[in-house]
């Protein structure tokens, strides 16, 4: 297999370079209610990597002083962080447009049953993860009882107003791969997971995006099991689209983790893959000017951004 940056110099990239930061994207922790098998942190109930009150202050000094478009949260399950509601509340208050990511069963958990209100209050934009439209296959993804729950709380963010067609209380769903396969092609799979939850349970949301299983975290691990790692890489490798390049979503986007480092992206985040040298390397040494044409750091796990339709934390990738 041809290296990742190798493939990219081949198309005239000697450096890929970011074209702006238009979106911070901040991971609250790796404690999640869940443990999913594909899940790219290795995140669940037993993790203790959480974001400190410092280092959420850091996060709205910077969101404030470089006024960065839209706040993504993430996890982990991100409202399990005890400052969450804090730096939604001070975020919400600098005017910046929010984003969260949810996996729904968390809104039933105690606690956290007035988490759809709290949102809809601050008129947070949610991206709710729900791998099909079937019970069995979500279930045996990311646990028993996962997909009633993932409805129960869908329903209830129908109920206050999100995800109807005329609202602008933005709910989307995130779709992933059941196996070692690409997802099928995105507005599709969207038309058929429209169709199927309004008949099957009357459950409406706005668009639904398709997301790759990097070949990362418990997705390697389960690649490596199968023996089918090689061969999934070796898929990603041969299904390169050079169109979806210029739309890499790490060249708009940083990722913060909990412990306040910067990265191009949560999967380099995940594998610990810090920006490159000689860049901020803290969320306290923000500097947009200097992100926003900084150089990303490239690995082969980057080919499950550029296989097919693309992927990213938005979906497919523009520009196929
Ligand atoms: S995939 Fe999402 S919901 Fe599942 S364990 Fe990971 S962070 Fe939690
Ligand atoms: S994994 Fe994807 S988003 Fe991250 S640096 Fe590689 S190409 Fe960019």
């Amino acid at each position: 297999m041809v290296p990742f940056a190798q493939k990219l110099e081949g198309l005239g990239y000697l450096e890929l370079q970011a074209a702006g930061v238009e979106t911070l994207q901040v991971n609250l922790g790796w404690r999640c209610n869940q443990a999913c098998k594909h899940c790219h942190f290795q995140a669940g109930p037993h993790r203790s990597e959480q974001m400190a009150r410092e280092t959420v202050d850091e996060v709205i000094r910077a969101a404030a002083r470089w006024a960065i478009p839209v706040m993504d949260l993430t996890g982990g399950a991100p409202e399990v962080n005890p400052h969450f509601r804090y730096l939604v509340d001070r975020l919400y208050d600098l005017g910046l447009r929010l984003r969260s990511r949810c996996n729904l069963t968390v809104l039933l958990e105690p606690g956290f049953e007035d988490l759809p209100r709290f949102f809809r209050d601050r008129r947070v934009e949610l991206i709710c993860s729900l791998p099909y439209y079937q019970e069995d296959l979500v279930d045996r993804l990311r646990g028993p009882g996962t997909f009633l729950k993932s409805l129960e709380a869908l329903r209830r963010l129908n109920r206050l107003g999100y995800g109807e067609p005329e609202s602008d209380l933005e709910l989307h769903l995130m779709y992933n791969p059941a196996g070692a396969y690409f997802p099928p092609e995105q507005e599709a799979l969207e038309q058929i997971f429209r169709r199927e939850l309004e008949k099957r349970y009357g459950i409406r949301f706005h668009c639904l995006y398709t997301l790759l299983n990097m070949p990362i975290g418990r997705f390697k691990e389960y690649l490596q099991r199968s023996s089918n790692l090689d061969m999934y890489m070796g898929k990603l490798a041969a299904s390169f689209n050079p169109a979806t390049v210029a739309g890499l979503m790490c060249r708009t986007l940083i990722s913060v983790s909990w412990d306040g480092r910067l990265y191009d992206c949560d999967f380099n985040q995940a594998l610990d893959l810090p920006l490159k040298e000689g860049l901020p390397q803290t969320i306290r040494e923000f500097d947009r000017p200097i992100l926003e044409s900084r150089r990303i750091r490239l690995e082969d796990h980057c080919y499950g951004c550029t296989a097919g339709q693309g992927s990213s934390c938005g979906g497919r990738v523009a520009g196929e």
